[in-house]
């Protein structure tokens, strides 16, 4: 049964689908790997593969046995590694359930000569280190790779890189030099962006693009909202007000007393903490909105409760709803506002949603 605490997740499979058809035609004649890894985003990696079911040219995520489950539940997709795998022994899986693996370092070459089956294709994603310097072959190593895939003559190679900067000022190109300098003449396929590059960068759509957070609604630009964007909020974390405080200027709020009443104030108690998720660390005046108007954060964020300014809002009081992001009945807040107010952005809003908070489907 459903508790009674007010605090929501909602989570909408037709805003992940609609996000999804975006990424189609913003990739026009590419492959879309829905990528699915850290729960979807914070979303239920089930609820995503429901969501996309039908429609997702393919699932990118990052554990094997989070893959294995998704061919055991009937997935037909392609399904893609996004680091590869992380011991030998995760070579039978790729074999036995037709995963895509990333190659990004000599190792997992090796382990796939060792545990490859003669009569069996294997689909290698080759990470090119061009410049964001975490995974990825170099210059200096990839002559190494190239030898090793001799040994895989089975296997259907695709290059792929990751962007560090799609989203900000230095852009790709830079990249996309380094890029094309280490894969030569390779006329073979190509997957390089990741949702920031879809929707700025189109000389970088190559042949399968790699959206995530724009599936979820989020925008991935400091400077560009998702409503801009076209997106759609797949997530509304929403509340109520469960209690109002009556208090006089000069009073303070919440532990630490970081927020002082300029003048007597209306405070409304919403059920939610950062227990639930929501960032301790938004300050004063971090927005939310409450029975349809826009307000913002007053003290400190607790483990349960946090507070907000109602004195505007005479038709709030207890039971009043409280949209915390997304799309609610108290009102739409987009969660990238939240997160910049907060220091952070929408993905770690999303991924940080904690256990405790109930999951219901669809819109209000
Ligand atoms: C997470 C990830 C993506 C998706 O990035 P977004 O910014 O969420 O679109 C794409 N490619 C790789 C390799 C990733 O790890």
């Amino acid at each position: 049964m459903m508790g009674r605490r007010p605090l929501r997740a909602r989570i909408d499979p037709a805003a992940i689908r609609a996000n999804y058809r975006l990424a189609q035609t913003r990739s026009p004649g590419a492959g879309i790997w829905a990528v699915i890894k850290a729960d979807a985003y914070g979303h239920g990696q089930w609820r995503a593969v429901e969501a996309l079911r039908g429609e997702a040219d393919g699932f990118a995520l990052l554990e094997c046995e989070n893959a294995v489950a998704l061919r055991e539940a009937g997935v037909s997709q392609p399904i893609l590694l996004l680091e590869g795998i992380f011991a030998a022994a995760e070579v039978t899986a790729v074999v036995e359930y037709r995963l895509t693996t990333v190659v990004h370092c000599a190792e997992q070459l090796e382990w796939l000569i060792a545990g490859q089956r003669p009569e069996q294709p294997l689909r290698l994603y080759l990470k090119l280190n061009s410049g964001m310097n975490r995974l990825g072959f170099t210059a200096a190593t990839l002559p190494r790779a190239w030898e090793l895939l001799r040994r895989l003559p089975r296997a259907e190679v695709t290059l792929m890189t990751h962007f560090a900067d799609a989203d900000g000022e230095r852009g790709i190109d830079w990249q996309l030099e380094r890029f094309r300098a280490l894969a030569g003449d390779w006329r073979g396929p190509l997957s390089l962006a990741n949702s920031a590059a879809i929707l700025r960068h189109p000389a970088a759509h190559g042949g399968w693009t790699r959206p995530g957070i724009m599936l979820y609604g989020a925008s991935p630009f400091a400077d560009q909202s998702a409503a801009a964007l076209g997106l759609a909020p797949a997530m509304t974390l929403e509340s109520r007000i469960i209690a109002v405080q009556d208090i006089a200027a000069g009073e303070r709020v919440g532990y630490g007393g970081i927020f002082t009443a300029p003048r007597p104030m209306r405070v409304g108690i919403v059920a939610c903490g950062y227990a639930d998720g929501y960032p301790r660390h938004a300050p004063n005046g971090t927005p939310l909105a409450v029975a349809g108007q826009c307000t913002s954060t007053v003290g400190r964020v607790s483990m349960d409760l946090l507070a907000c300014d109602v004195t505007d809002i005479p038709a709030a009081g207890p039971g009043s709803p409280v949209t915390l992001w997304g799309e609610g009945e108290g009102g739409t807040v987009p969660a990238d506002e939240v997160a910049a107010a907060a220091g952070t952005i929408a993905y770690e809003l999303f991924c940080a949603l904690a256990p405790r908070v109930p999951v219901v489907l669809g819109k209000i």
